[in-house]
């Protein structure tokens, strides 16, 4: 035990090292193809990279403007106008992070008072639950379950209570790659309005959506437009995650809270990295070809899994897929996980993780933004597995 001086009371006892590092270094340490952490193993576009350079040579190299560089704003607001039919003023209602997870961390720092509770859907993304216990806030969970994690709508209704402040939900949805349609959204502002409740949605895979699907944001819902903010990640659309930038978008009187926070976390983001994307985002091209990208991946690797024991689960967006492991395995999701990683050589992303109950339906998440080779190598173990 250590001298009461020398020791420090957590603030997050649940807490431990976030999944994403735990497999992906198992992956390392194993040699294994890494289908765990959700990052591209492909590049981002030279042309970007290039811009970002172009930038630095020309000396955009100090300070950018605490909210964002505005020509990025001001892109960022076309881009929100033309693909979800929403306006924005960039100069109040867009903030660039670093980020979703900053964004996300500054909106719940700056939003959430001590006792507030916050709706979350479970399996969750594992940054919102500590997030909200380190403002002070309770997170109250709707479990979703297998196969196709729709939300209950009347089951929500009953968690409301007079606590209750905001709902926090996530479509495209990270783990299980089902998404939010019209008739969640109508129910979610609804209720919204009803118990007088702001909506936080990340948004972060809006342009990986298959099937012809459209995404369906917060902000587009005329109810939502003035009590919501919405949550966005540049890594994700543009095969970056390294360079972590992103935004935040919505309400203006809750985006001045939320810079009340971004100021004192980042002040601002990468300079050159921000003209460079003002730039990019001219052409619309470069994310309006990406649902056919990744619905390709996720068909290749689809494809791998027929005639293998695992069994997807619908996969409506993201760069997700579930899969049932149980025809294989009666282990817990984590031990099977691990198993898995060292004596097969893919690693996974266990689903219970982000269960705060701890349930385990047997499910774990393959990553399939991998090149073509990488997942023609996954699928050749897979198909051994079949013969076993
Ligand atoms: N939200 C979800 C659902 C995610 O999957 C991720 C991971 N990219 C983030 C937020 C964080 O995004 P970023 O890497 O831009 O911080
Ligand atoms: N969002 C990524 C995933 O779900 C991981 C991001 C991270 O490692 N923090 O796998």
């Amino acid at each position: 035990m250590g001298d009461a001086t020398h020791s420090i009371a957590s603030k997050l006892p649940e807490t431990g090292t976030t999944i994403f590092s735990v497999m992906s270094a198992l992956a390392r340490e194993c040699g294994a193809i890494n289908l765990s952490q959700g990052f591209p193993d492909f590049p981002s576009d030279p042309r970007l990279i290039e811009g970002v350079y172009r930038h630095m040579q020309a000396g955009h190299n100090q300070y950018a403007p605490m909210p964002g560089l505005p020509a990025l704003r001001q892109a960022i607001a076309g881009k929100m106008a033309r693909t979800q039919g929403v306006h924005l003023d960039p100069e109040t209602e867009i903030t660039v992070t670093a980020g979703a997870t900053q964004g996300l961390i500054s909106a719940i720092q700056a939003l959430v008072h001590p006792g507030d509770e916050v709706l979350l859907f479970e399996p969750a993304y594992d940054l919102y639950r500590p997030a909200v216990e380190l403002a002070g806030g309770r997170p109250v969970a709707h479990q979703l379950k297998a196969p196709d994690y729709a939300v209950d709508w009347d089951a929500v209704e009953r968690l409301i209570g007079p606590r209750t402040r905001f709902v926090l939900v996530n479509t495209p949805h990270n783990p299980t790659g089902s998404i939010l349609g019209r008739s969640d959204w109508q129910a979610l502002e609804r209720l919204a309005e009803k118990h007088a409740l702001f909506v936080l949605s990340d948004e972060v895979y809006e342009h990986l959506i298959f099937d012809g699907e459209q995404h369906c944001g917060a902000l587009q819902c005329t109810g939502l437009r003035d009590r919501s903010l919405a949550f966005f990640s540049f890594g994700k659309t543009f095969h970056n995650t390294g360079w972590k930038v992103g935004y935040v978008a919505g309400a203006g009187h809750l985006m001045q809270e939320v810079r009340k926070v971004h100021q004192y976390t980042v002040f601002s983001v990468h300079t050159p990295t921000q003209y460079a994307l003002a730039d990019y985002l001219q052409d619309e091209q470069t994310y309006l070809g990406l649902p056919a990208l990744f619905q390709q991946k996720r068909d290749r690797f689809l494809q791998a899994l027929r005639g293998s024991p695992f069994r997807p689960l619908p996969c409506r967006g993201t760069y997700f897929v579930t899969c049932n492991f149980r025809a294989l395995s009666a282990l817990p999701d984590l031990e099977f996980a691990r198993w898995f990683t060292r004596e097969h050589g893919i690693a996974t992303i266990p689903v219970s993780v982000f269960n705060h109950s701890g349930l385990d339906e047997g499910v774990v998440r393959f990553c399939f933004a991998k090149t073509d080779a990488v997942l023609e190598r996954a699928a050749a173990k897979l198909k051994t597995l079949a013969a076993v």
